[in-house]
């Protein structure tokens, strides 16, 4: 269902309103996780000055460690909804639980699936029978372009044919990095597919500074979209700081982009 054989032209996904794939750059921007109302609609004022037109934030964290911060749920979604209210940015947001689809239909216009879940199976199946928004795939960590198609084929098979697909850094054996940004990802899967592809340059690389110049890159490369997390105080973000930007920066960074792929 994903093969561009079947489908020549590009598939454009609608998210309330804003539309991915085809000339229109999908820009989403926000924490990595949600930490308070005044946290969010502060950020998302921001975004929303600075050009992007979607809100990104983790109400549900997947964490490496069960120690860590695991997201504020329900309440992180509230949230969002309330930060939707007061700029009107469609709302990016991951599931990580098939108990919890029809709440994500309610309060999210993006239902994202994390990299760590890639190949949840059941998940795939369920978002696909029963998710009624559009569904952001990530990458799995170490998942081939093969892998990675397939599970869109797991949601679309489903019945749920709106996937947008995001490379966000895969595993390789540098460490300096998070992980090493594909971006040989945007015309392979182009060419294999008909579905858009988004660049998260943030959880790629992993440092703050390395999001610019891979952004830019990203668009030269024609990606659909920018995932990018951006936070007002990185210093003591509850999570993923040190790869997030400053409003100011984010700001900065669009006009540069700007500059190579005309913002839609
Ligand atoms: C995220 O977008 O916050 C996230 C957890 O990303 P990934 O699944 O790509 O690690
Ligand atoms: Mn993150």
């Amino acid at each position: 269902l994903a093969n561009r054989a079947f489908h020549p032209e590009d598939s454009i996904i609608d998210v309330d309103g804003v539309k991915v794939g085809g000339d229109h750059l999908a820009l989403i921007a926000g924490p990595c996780s949600v930490e308070s109302k005044e946290q969010v609609i502060a950020i998302a004022k921001e975004a929303k000055a600075a050009g992007a037109n979607m809100l990104r934030g983790g109400a549900f964290k997947p964490r490496t460690s069960p120690y860590a911060f695991q997201g504020m749920g329900t309440e992180g979604l509230d949230i969002l909804v309330a930060a939707k209210k007061e700029t009107g940015l469609p709302i990016v947001s991951e599931l990580m639980s098939a108990d919890y689809i029809e709440e994500f239909n309610e309060k999210v216009d993006l239902v994202q699936i994390g990299a760590r879940n890639m190949q949840n199976f059941d998940l795939l199946k369920e978002v696909g029978k029963r998710c009624t928004k559009p569904v952001l795939l990530k990458r799995g960590l170490s998942a081939t372009y093969e892998e990675w198609i397939m599970s869109a084929e797991y949601i679309m098979a489903s019945g749920n044919p709106n996937v947008i697909l995001c490379e966000r850094g895969v595993r390789t054996y540098e460490i300096y990095t998070r992980n090493t940004l594909d971006l040989q990802a945007i015309p392979v899967i182009k060419r294999l597919t008909h579905l858009p592809i988004i660049i998260d340059p943030s959880h790629a690389g992993g440092k703050w500074w390395l999001v610019e110049p891979m952004a830019k890159a990203a668009v030269a490369a024609g990606c659909d979209g920018l995932m990018i997390e951006v936070h007002n105080d990185p210093e003591h973000a509850l999570c993923d700081g040190p790869q997030s930007l400053k409003p100011a920066k984010y700001t900065e960074l669009l006009k540069q982009v700007g500059a190579i792929g005309e913002i839609v």
